[in-house]
């Protein structure tokens, strides 16, 4: 047998897909609010402060820098590393990156919550391990080596030498007479780039939720995103928390930090209220150690293989005869169903039939995972509400050995607020919570990041102008306009990293290494020919579109069916200039044939060599 299902997994005749799927409507309908992505604060006015300042590298008063330069990249983050080292192989010097962080890392940097690890196989996750000989200690490794690591290779790559950091940029303007990007920061510089590459991250911008009188809580409040161990006591690499041990703490979110998190403030605090509107998934991690002895066994390309097999663990489907490399919440559905199919002598099926079988399994995974909380927790009220009733992956499936058994504590009690649709009200000395209200010294938010709302709060950018004065916010406004994800009309030289209208791989890093690989070809190119600008004709962006239109799987009834979040832009859809509904996904307009197909696309318009589709200005 070459993949063994899961322990506990239910069999199809155990679950009634109809009333399981009727459970699933009610429980999103009665969550969705009607102001969407609008019962979010902003990090502005009282907020801002928070936000802004670093609590983790002192500021360092620099001089206002004015220059010319060839490449700015916005962002430290992996994305920002990534462009940086594809810029130094293709030999490029003139360069800088730009980041509001007081160092490399990104979300790395800013995160450092007790608990911080990668959900995610960190042999996949962390990029170049062939490349600098590196090994994470850990397959979900801690946060603060993912964060070394990071600045690791920084350093390797000779990148810190033109960094800018503890930097925000307050406008980008395409200057068409120069034919470069003036960069204006709120430190004075004016920065003339040729070329701009957006590194800026998925979730780069935290957000607390708009509870009424948030603002005149008294008591000591901060999102996670932004750790507070002067308050908590213990640090990031051992978080004793033991300034918590007379403190009555909230924590607003059972996200996937949340699922962190909890171990750690049920364990210190005097009192903890986990305020829950709507449960994660949450698995046993069976995490381990790195083996050195498997680590020899290695082969070059080791990292390449191991990526794939999980892509398609995750988002494809297992071959015949593969293993599951990396047997995770991730990969389970296509675990199992590779396990039956091998049972069954591996029956061809269509692309419809492998589509039943795996909702099937969503359905069965998802129960073997509300019956794991039945097995945990001991209050039967408590585990009933810790319950997920959502397809897979309509929030991130997560996994921890010690979460569901936090909640046997006697100082720790979940509280429900999906009646509300969340927490009521804070008032000076705490919050209301169905009608009770509850003293707590201490609130924090594990509430997540602006990742699907509008684009000028995703980006925190205030002016973004390209040719003409055009605003990227009003020219992306209601759908993406792109060639390849990457490039937009009326926005010469500018590249974008991330998720918008192209390939999906499952590692997160390795998207962007792909995406600045193709950037750098192309900025190379362009500075070979002599030329000033590129730009995508208004032709390829809309027949790239089109393409996209075409070949897309439709995601739409799934997306619409799950349970209100950042993954759904809360559940509300976005009417596009025909007048369509299209429902904004997180990880964007994805490219229907897959991530093989869309890098062979890449792969060929860059083997003709022609630069099919941009229009350079001498
Ligand atoms: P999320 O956006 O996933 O979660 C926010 C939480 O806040 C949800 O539980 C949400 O409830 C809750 N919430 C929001 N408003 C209210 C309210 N008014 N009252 C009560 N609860 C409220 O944020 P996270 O920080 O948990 O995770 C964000 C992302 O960060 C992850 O999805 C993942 O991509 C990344 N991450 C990655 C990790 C890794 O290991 N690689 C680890 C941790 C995070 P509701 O669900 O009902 O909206």
């Amino acid at each position: 047998m070459i993949n063994t299902k899961s322990p506990g997994l239910p069999s199809a005749e155990e679950i009634d897909i109809p009333a399981l799927k009727e459970k699933y409507r009610q429980e999103r309908d009665r969550r969705i609010r009607k102001e969407g992505q609008e019962q979010y604060v902003r990090p502005v006015d009282d907020f801002a402060a928070a936000y802004e300042a670093d609590p983790y590298t002192p500021v360092i008063p620099r001089k206002a820098v004015c220059e010319e330069i060839d490449i700015a990249v916005l962002g430290g983050g992996w994305s920002g590393i990534a462009a940086g080292v594809h810029i130094r192989k293709s030999g490029l010097t003139s360069f800088r990156h730009i980041d509001h962080a007081g160092d490399f890392g990104g979300v790395w940097y800013w995160n450092r919550y007790p608990g911080l690890q990668c959900d995610n196989d960190a042999y996949c996750y962390l990029p170049l391990l062939e490349e600098t000989g590196f090994m994470p200690s850990k397959k979900f490794t801690d946060g603060h080596e993912i964060r070394e690591y990071a600045q690791s290779i920084a350093k390797k790559y000779e990148l810190y030498e033109n960094a800018l950091f503890h930097t925000m940029v307050e406008s980008l303007r395409w200057d068409e007479e120069l034919k470069r990007w003036r960069i204006a920061t709120r430190q004075g510089d004016d920065i003339r780039a040729r070329f701009v590459i957006m590194a800026n991250g998925l979730l780069n911008i935290p957000k607390l939720p708009g509870i009424p009188g948030i603002h005149g809580f008294k008591g000591h409040m901060f999102h996670t995103a932004r750790w507070d161990y002067d308050y908590t006591g213990g640090c990031e690499k051992r978080p004793v928390l033991d300034k918590l041990a007379d403190k009555r703490v909230a924590l607003v979110g059972t996200g996937a930090t949340a699922i962190q998190l909890v171990p750690y403030l049920g364990k210190y605090a005097k009192q903890f209220y986990v305020l829950q509107r709507t449960p994660s998934c949450v698995d046993s991690r069976r995490n381990s150690e790195t083996d050195p002895e498997w680590v020899k066994t290695l082969k070059p390309g080791w990292q390449a293989q191991r990526r794939d097999n999980f892509h398609r663990g995750a988002n494809e489907r297992f071959l015949r005869g593969e293993k599951d490399l990396i047997c995770d919440i991730w990969t389970e559905v296509n675990r199992n169903l590779s396990a039956e199919q091998e049972e069954q002598g591996w029956p061809e099926l269509t692309a419809q039939e492998f589509a039943a079988r795996f909702e099937e399994m969503d359905f069965r995974v998802m129960e073997r995972l509300r019956r794991r909380v039945d097995a945990i927790v001991e209050d039967k009220e408590t585990a009933e509400l810790l319950k997920p009733w959502y397809r897979y992956q309509c929030k991130r499936p997560t996994s921890n050995d010690e979460y569901y058994q936090t909640f046997n504590r006697r100082n720790v009690k979940l509280i429900d607020v999906s009646e509300t649709q969340g927490v009521q009200r804070m008032t000076q000395n705490g919050f209301v919570a169905n009608g009770v209200e509850y003293e707590v010294d201490c609130m924090l938010f594990a509430s997540g990041y602006e990742v699907t709302s509008d684009l000028d709060r995703r980006w925190g950018i205030p002016v973004f102008e390209g040719r003409g004065g055009l605003s990227m916010y009003d020219n992306w406004n209601g759908s993406y306009k792109t060639l390849h994800g990457m490039m937009t009309h009326g926005f010469p030289n500018l590249f974008t990293t991330g998720y918008y209208q192209g390939g999906l791989n499952s590692t997160l890093t390795y998207n962007f290494e792909q995406q600045v690989k193709h950037m750098l070809y192309i900025i190379k190119e362009v500075l070979d020919r002599g030329a000033l600008a590129a730009e995508v004709s208004k032709e390829a962006q809309d027949a790239w579109i089109r393409h996209m239109r075409e070949t897309e799987v439709n995601k739409a009834e799934w997306i619409a069916s799950c349970t209100p979040s950042y993954f759904n832009n809360e559940g509300k859809p976005d009417v596009d200039e025909n007048g369509n509904e299209r429902y904004r996904f997180y990880l964007g307009e994805l490219y229907g044939p897959g991530w093989d197909a869309f890098m062979r696309v890449l792969e060929n318009w860059r083997s003709r060599g022609d630069l099919d589709g941009l229009v350079l200005s001498r």
